[in-house]
């Protein structure tokens, strides 16, 4: 199946007899309230301080991205490391995390040279984060970040760290995130 042909409207089922929601075969879904992470976000820094909410928020997304691109590789069998990558932000777009359009990507194996930039509209983060604190002094949504890293990372088999560079809650018009490999950061 191609990433195109991704339509949460018919895959996701709604059982609220027993109190479950699946995706694809049996992997089960919840729907919260953006709130309810804008809240978890201003707890994790009220009780910690801000690098332990990136730190945190970061690892999890990390692992939910790692996660979902090995669940669509089951579900769907993409042809090609390329529709297996676009998965990644459809999914985004259907969740309603925000709206992510792919402005740059470069890869070559041979040289490990990977480059990949994202420009996210819409981050339900940043606009948590707008409404509760207004602006931003550095990028918040970390949690994203952590994803985009990880579902890309398990695509191409490569330690792979994504960087959101501007963020909306700094006032930009949409998040940036870049994804390279963790020794090109350096
Ligand atoms: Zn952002």
């Amino acid at each position: 199946m191609k990433a195109a042909d991704l339509n949460l409207r018919d895959m996701l089922q709604f059982n609220p007899e027993q109190g479950r929601i699946t995706f694809g075969a049996d992997n089960r879904m919840v729907l919260v309230g953006a709130e309810l992470m804008g809240s978890l976000v201003d707890g994790l820094i009220d009780v910690g301080d801000v690098t332990t909410a990136r730190v945190l928020l970061r690892r999890c997304g990390k692992e939910a991205g790692h996660r979902l691109a090995r669940l669509f590789k089951e579900e769907f069998n993409p042809e090609n490391q390329q529709e297996w990558l676009a998965f990644g932000p459809t999914m985004h777009a259907w969740e309603g995390a925000g709206k992510p359009n792919l402005a740059a990507f470069e890869f070559d194996p041979a040289t490990n040279h990977f480059l990949l930039e994202v420009h996210f509209e819409n981050s339900y983060f940043a606009d948590q984060y707008l409404a509760t604190h207004g602006s931003a002094t550095e990028p918040i949504c970390w949690l994203l970040a952590g994803y985009i890293g990880g579902y890309c990372a398990e695509v191409f088999a490569m330690e792979l760290l994504c960087r959101e560079v501007s963020c909306k809650a700094q006032g930009n018009p949409y998040c940036t995130f870049v994804v390279k490999p963790r020794d090109a950061w350096l």
